[in-house]
């Protein structure tokens, strides 16, 4: 089981580690189907992978809306004859410390960070319990395994994808599927996340630190790669990535 001509859907597909990742998996072989909001920016990574020698499409995609990410799976399905691999990337990073009182953006956070990759697992589940294998991985946080101060909604929906993928790795088990999954927790990785940060005091000391030590999604994009590679009877399930000077 490698990445070659499997098909991958990957949301958060029009920048940073979603960009980097579909034009790895492109050149490896893999079929890929991008979903975001920024039509201009889904339209120029697919040329370039296709003028690449890669196979890509896209389709504009809001994860918080069911019907939209329903849409992507079916696309691609109708694309290239099936879905493999979803990658449930897309997210904002709005943090702020929870006395500021940022409402709004603890529930847009809910809504992209949990529900939208709940929606992607309701869009593929069909297909992967029917053909009994697929593979989900989905992108959470080191703000998902550990707590910081700034981070108490954005890591609470992190921590949500922590139990949410484990509870389907153990039930993918149970119910003997080969549905495998793999949850990421990234550190400090420069993308254009920080420009959904609105406090200045965390947008200063966020920047701070991606300056000093970020790494680029690339490191990311590799272990998807690994991920998908493995044999179909080994799910390798948790990966942390930190740049090597991050403390
Ligand atoms: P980017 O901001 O570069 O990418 C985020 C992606 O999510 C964009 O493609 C954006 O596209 C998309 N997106 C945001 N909201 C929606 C939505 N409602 N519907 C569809 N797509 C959406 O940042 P990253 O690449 O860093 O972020 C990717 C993931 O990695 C996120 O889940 C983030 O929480 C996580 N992460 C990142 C870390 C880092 O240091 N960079 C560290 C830990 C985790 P568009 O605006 O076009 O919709």
């Amino acid at each position: 089981m490698t990445v070659e001509n499997k098909v991958v859907v990957i949301t958060g597909a029009s920048s940073g580690i979603g960009e980097a990742t579909a034009k790895l998996l492109a050149a490896s072989g893999a079929k890929v189907v991008l979903g975001a909001r920024r039509n201009e920016k889904l339209e120029k990574i697919v040329t370039d992978i296709n003028e690449s020698g890669g196979s890509a499409v896209y389709k504009v995609t809001d994860v918080k809306n069911s019907n939209q990410v329903n849409d992507l799976v079916e696309y691609a399905i109708k694309e290239f004859n099936g879905v493999d691999v979803i990658f449930n990337n897309a997210g904002i990073m709005p943090t702020s410390p929870i006395s500021a009182l940022h409402t709004q953006e603890w529930k847009e956070m809910i809504d992209i960070n949990l529900m939208g990759v709940l929606n992607g697992i309701a869009a593929v589940m069909p297909y992967f319990t029917n053909q009994r294998h697929g593979q989900i991985i989905t992108t959470s946080s080191v703000a998902g395994i550990k707590s910081f101060p700034g981070a108490g909604v954005y890591g609470a929906t992190k921590f949500a994808i922590r139990n949410l993928m484990e509870v389907i790795r153990m039930e993918s088990a149970q119910e003997k599927t080969n549905i495998r999954t793999a949850t990421l927790y990234p550190a400090a990785i420069k993308t254009e996340l920080l420009n959904t940060i609105t406090d200045s005091s965390a947008l200063n000391n966020m920047s701070k630190l991606y300056e000093n030590v970020g790494i680029t999604p690339d490191s990311v994009a590799n272990v998807v790669k690994f991920a998908i590679d493995q044999p179909e009877d080994i799910n390798v399930n948790e990966f942390t990535i930190y740049p090597t000077r991050q403390v």
